[in-house]
């Protein structure tokens, strides 16, 4: 039986999701937490009446504000996040957006519990840091994405040494097929109409620059333990395959099903179990699936995110960082879209690398990857 859970970014794309799951099976909510005081969060507070509510903003009045129009204490502050998911004996989701959610990953693993990750950013940032936490405290880490879902079901049941290869499967986002000079006028708007998957802003932009598939791939090489050059992306526009292990023997295994995000969270809660989820048998009559080789010239942050991952140390988190704001700027119509991943090219040049052995050092390699994008944005840089 899974245990309580603690749902972080309880009002996002994932939050939402899980509690929905959460519901539908019956499991409890041991705590919902969310970065702001929003109508959203205090939805979900209400519907779940016996969870401790955080709110990750340390603004006193606006916890207080929260406070008295919900009738029941809130905790807040960042550090009320690390501490919820360090509660003894829970199955924490991590669905915060950014590397923000890299503290409480971490908590979680030291703590023991079960981390259902969809922050991606905790491993691309802080791979190192995460994975010793899991060592160092037992905890058990489990992947939400859906691709990373899909290559921990079919890694299930083998054994270590007989993977030759990760595919991880790319959507190819809206802008498939189009070249460079296309992409320059491509707007917020544009980028944020994501063809088979619902997802949250951030993301669904990097799907369309192919910087999500790139921090997956960093992502993939943390969780599964396999190289940068036994890890592979192919595009795949119906996103039905949501990624593939090839052996040593030459066979491969695939994991298939429609979109729907449900699906790996229910399964990243209830592993090793599988219960009774809601999608339509997976008919795949009629129904053609195709592969492409990802354009690597349009679409070059895929490479640069290898090369990020491949060099280590800071890298992935400047990587990641710079990239973030470099999609707040977009989203803003600060930027074009083409200058988002010249932005984190610039940033990987211009900020200093070093290893990375702490949370602290994680977020310092963060917070001067973003001042310097910040910076090229405003143009003083
Ligand atoms: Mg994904």
């Amino acid at each position: 039986m899974p245990k309580p859970l603690v749902v972080l970014g309880a009002t996002g794309s994932i939050g939402t999701q899980t509690l929905e799951v959460a519901r539908r099976l019956g499991l409890p909510v041991a705590a919902v937490a969310a970065q702001r005081a929003t109508p959203a969060l205090l939805e979900v507070a209400r519907a779940w009446p016996a969870a401790a509510v955080v709110i990750a903003t340390d603004n006193a009045g606006e916890r207080d504000r929260f406070q008295e129009t919900l009738g029941r204490p809130v905790l807040f502050g960042p550090e009320s996040v690390v501490e919820v998911a360090a509660q003894t004996d829970s199955t924490v989701i991590n669905g915060i957006v950014g590397a923000a959610g890299l503290p409480a990953s971490v908590a979680t693993l030291e703590a023991g519990n079960r981390l259902a990750l969809a922050n991606k950013e905790s491993l691309v940032a802080g791979g190192e840091v995460v994975l010793a936490a899991a060592e160092s405290g037992g905890g058990e880490l489990i992947p939400v994405d859906s691709e990373h879902s899909a290559l921990f079901q079919c890694l299930v049941g083998e054994v270590a040494g007989s993977v030759a290869r990760l595919v991880l499967t790319a959507s190819g986002g809206p802008f498939f097929g189009r070249d460079r000079s296309d992409l320059a006028d491509m707007t917020a708007v544009d980028a944020l109409a994501h063809p088979t998957w619902e997802m949250g802003p951030r993301v669904t932009v990097d799907s369309a620059t192919l910087m999500n598939k790139g921090l997956e791939v960093i992502e993939a090489h943390h969780l599964f333990g396999i190289d940068y050059e036994a890890i592979d992306v192919i595009v795949h526009r119906q996103s039905i395959v949501h990624s593939l292990v090839e052996f040593v023997d030459g066979s491969s295994k695939a994991q298939l099903g429609e979109p729907d995000m449900r699906v790996p969270i229910q399964y990243a809660l209830t592993y090793p179990d599988r219960l009774a989820g809601t999608l339509p048998p997976l008919d795949l009559a009629d129904r053609p699936l195709e592969f492409h080789t990802p354009d690597r010239d349009s679409f070059p942050a895929l490479d640069l995110a290898f090369e990020a991952g491949r060099r280590g140390g800071s890298a992935p988190a400047i990587l990641n960082a710079a990239d973030e704001i470099a999609v707040e700027a977009f989203i803003d119509g600060r930027i074009g879209f083409l200058e988002i991943v010249e932005i984190v090219e610039r940033t990987l040049e211009a900020v200093p690398h070093r290893e990375l052995e702490t949370v602290a050092d994680v977020l310092s390699a963060d917070g001067d990857a973003r001042t310097m994008a910040l910076s090229m944005i405003s143009g003083s840089c």
